[in-house]
């Protein structure tokens, strides 16, 4: 071998030498970036209302001899941590009936398309891979399929679980109750909740419209947060104009949680999506299906 081959070869040797040392030096510089949390949304249909008698949903007048339809969704959070189902619509012995249901002090004309069963199969998953369910509250629209879900843990403020647990309560609000009853793995909360403890998906106490209404705060990744209320507010001009349903458990209390709703939204910044707003479900399934 020549010389000036035997130097060649060696300038290359030490050039790969350095490329290799300076590359293992970038690896080191660089910033280990905290892993994005990926929090998955799924949003259902978990039947209709129609609100014949809309009066109930003001102090005063306001709404005499008007309806309005409300949609009644309910929600699958998915967090590498775990599984969330947020309410659980109206009650599925509402499946398959050949009409609609009006309870009998005409107030409210109901119906339900599809079971909780049927409705999570369509996203791969069972009622046993729930890890957790939470309500916004225990009325009728909201606890329909919740008995499913009892290997799952109920994430309940202790003052709604006592209000709608207790002896009496079993009696006087059967329809409720029953529905409720199958969940045994209780977790009792008092205020605030962040379900995975990475602040992506908290539960904000917003009591009024129970004892123990909750509303729920999920960080999707996306420009902006989105707050579901619940039912602190049941349709568009009752947040304008700061109305509560003459049914709520204390009116005053309300509107305690509609400031802090409100500074709370504000302050993150929030895209406040109302539960009952068939607008406002159409939004948010236009949202997370981008
Ligand atoms: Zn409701």
């Amino acid at each position: 071998m020549d010389k000036n081959k035997t130097m060649r070869r060696r300038i290359l040797i030490l050039l790969l030498i350095t490329i290799f040392i300076s590359c293992k030096k970038s690896e080191q510089n660089e910033v280990v970036k905290p892993q994005k949390i990926h929090v998955k949304l799924y949003v259902f249909d978990g039947g209709k209302i129609i609100a014949n008698k809309l009066e109930l949903f003001s102090e005063d007048t306001t709404y005499q001899g008007q309806r309005k339809v409300l949609a009644d969704p309910y929600y699958v959070v998915i967090h590498p941590k775990g599984k969330l189902i947020w309410d659980a619509g109206l009650p599925e012995n509402l499946v398959g009936l050949a009409e609609q249901f009006t309870d009998p002090s005409g107030a409210f004309t109901v119906s339900r398309k599809d079971s909780v069963k049927n409705q999570l199969k369509s996203i791969g998953l069972t009622v046993n891979d729930i890890d957790y369910i939470a309500l916004s509250h225990s009325h009728f629209d909201h606890v329909g399929h919740a008995n499913a879900f009892k290997n799952s843990t109920w994430l309940v403020q202790e003052n709604e679980y006592n209000f709608f647990t207790n002896d009496s309560a079993k009696v006087k609000q059967a329809d409720i109750y029953n529905l409720i009853k199958d969940l045994k793995k209780v977790r009792k909360l008092s205020g605030d909740y962040d379900v995975f403890g990475d602040s992506t998906v908290v539960i904000k106490s917003m009591p009024g419209h129970t004892i123990g209404h909750q509303v729920l705060y999920l960080d999707l990744g996306f420009e902006q947060a989105v707050l579901l209320t619940g039912d602190l507010y049941h349709f568009e001009e009752n947040r304008t104009y700061q109305r509560a349903p003459i049914f709520n458990y204390n009116i005053p209390q309300t509107k305690e949680s509609m400031k802090d709703f409100e500074a709370f939204a504000k302050s993150n910044n929030a895209n406040v999506f109302i539960q009952h707003s068939p607008s406002d479900f159409e939004r948010l399934k236009a949202l997370i299906n981008n």
